[in-house]
């Protein structure tokens, strides 16, 4: 897979399509990802000691890997990302610009 925790993705389908945001999470086994501020849903909270008058939140639901794309800061757009090997280490690469993607 080509996206990982802490990128800068961009959703290319949707709502909120163009919209970009860091991934906080990967939910591999689902082929989903958690994007801080995409995807929100309202959740209403029931009251609990922590959270004694109950109430609404916004909180981000995942979304499928196939509806995100790789944010390129050099680009400032979604790009394909070519993956290559130099020395012992897997780079990834904007297929556009050819800047290593990875910090
Ligand atoms: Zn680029």
């Amino acid at each position: 897979m080509n996206i990982r925790r802490n990128d800068i993705v961009v959703k290319i389908r949707g709502r909120e399509k163009g919209k970009q945001g860091k991934v906080l999470q990967m939910l591999l086994s689902k082929d989903r990802a958690i994007v801080e501020g995409l995807n929100l849903v309202t959740k209403h909270l029931r009251k609990s000691q922590d959270n004694p008058k109950g109430g609404i939140t916004r909180k981000e639901a995942s979304i499928a890997l196939s509806n995100l794309m790789l944010f390129c800061p050099h680009c400032k757009k979604a790009v394909r990302v070519k993956r290559v090997i130099e020395g012992d280490k897997r780079v990834r690469k904007c297929k556009k610009c050819a800047q290593a993607l990875d910090t």
